[in-house]
């Protein structure tokens, strides 16, 4: 680690308190085996202790997870005390088709969607909007809207959409997604507390109040990161990297670095004024479980 940012970063987490209580929320993905269907579960049911605000389920790149997004949103609702939410996005699917899925959650009680434009699928090229669906979220949202009273959510770039034209354009884009109906931002994944506070500085600048809630992954595969960095144009410092050099088959203390890298983010922001994190748990309770314990959320106290 950097002499520098060693030093800053002291000097930051001996200067930041515990945040009071912080509220929480999950995100998992919709299992493709048994195998992972059970771990999914135990994942959910530890972190159900530490009650969330909500928990939300993905939805597979160009739909293909459709019936397994519903089914594990459901199962949320009918046996635990979680509030689910499912994400939904435009690809490969007539406004018609969408707008049914979304009737098909409202009527099993699902009252809250995570609305997404969604990418082209793998080696399909540039997203192209479906003929006849929802062109982008913003259509999404003002879509959702007219089929009954969903909590919205939606997506934002600390680091800029990869496909925006400018900065200013993508935050255009925000605005207008919460101006069709959408109450909260989940942000995209970044690792530097900097780049997140810029970008809600200049989120309020441009008249977006909603709640801007941080994602935070905790990394359990560095190199899994590092392809999906790639994509979705989060950076990933150099410091993170070389906490994590050679652990790669030292599971255990890499889970450990991971923790605490995770924990000082929400640490460093939360000094910042910030008490909400989304975490993408990608079905591992473990990791998510421990930086929240750091973070003093505990399944008592609630
Ligand atoms: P949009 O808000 O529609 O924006 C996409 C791009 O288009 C931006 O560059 C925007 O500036 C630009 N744009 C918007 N409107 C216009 C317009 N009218 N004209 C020209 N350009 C425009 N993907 C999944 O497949 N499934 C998931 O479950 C999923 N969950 C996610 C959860 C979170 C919290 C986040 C941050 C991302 C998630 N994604 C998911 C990834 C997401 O689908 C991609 O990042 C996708 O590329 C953009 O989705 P969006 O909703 O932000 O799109």
């Amino acid at each position: 680690m950097p002499e520098k940012i060693n030093s800053e970063y002291l000097l930051r987490l001996k200067n930041s308190p515990l945040p009071a209580k912080p509220l929480v929320s999950f995100e998992f993905f919709p299992p493709k085996s048994e195998e992972m269907e059970e771990k999914l579960w135990k994942s959910i049911k530890k972190l159900e202790a530490l009650h969330p605000r909500f928990v939300s389920v993905t939805y597979g790149a160009g739909g293909t997870t459709r019936e397994r997004t519903h089914k594990t949103v459901v199962r949320i609702l009918q046996e635990t005390s979680l509030k689910p939410a499912a994400h939904l996005t435009c690809v490969g699917a007539t406004r018609a088709e969408i707008d049914e899925i979304a009737h098909e959650y409202y009527a099993a009680g699902v009252r809250h969607i995570v609305a997404l434009r969604g990418d082209a699928p793998a080696g399909s090229g540039k997203y192209q909007p479906y003929p006849g669906g929802y062109d982008y979220a913003s259509d999404l949202v003002k879509g959702l809207k007219k089929i009954g009273d969903f909590e919205i959510s939606v997506a934002a770039y600390p680091e800029t959409h990869p496909e925006a034209v400018s900065p200013e354009a993508d935050l255009d884009n925000l605005k207008r997604k919460i101006d069709n109906g959408a109450t909260r931002a989940i942000t995209q994944y970044f690792f530097d507390a900097e780049l997140l506070l810029n970008f809600l500085d200049r989120a309020r600048k441009a008249g977006i109040t909603v709640p801007i809630v941080p994602g935070i992954v905790p990394i359990s595969n560095f190199r899994q990161l590092v392809k999906f960095s790639a994509a979705c144009g989060a950076s990933i410092p150099k410091w993170v990297e070389e906490l994590l050099a050679d652990l790669d088959n030292d599971p255990e203390t890499h889970n450990m670095v991971a923790a605490i890298i995770a924990s000082e983010q929400c640490r460093i922001l939360s000094a910042a004024g910030i008490n909400e994190f989304h975490f993408y748990t990608l079905n591992r309770a473990d990791l998510t479980y421990s930086v929240c314990h750091l973070l003093g959320l505990r399944p008592a106290r609630g």
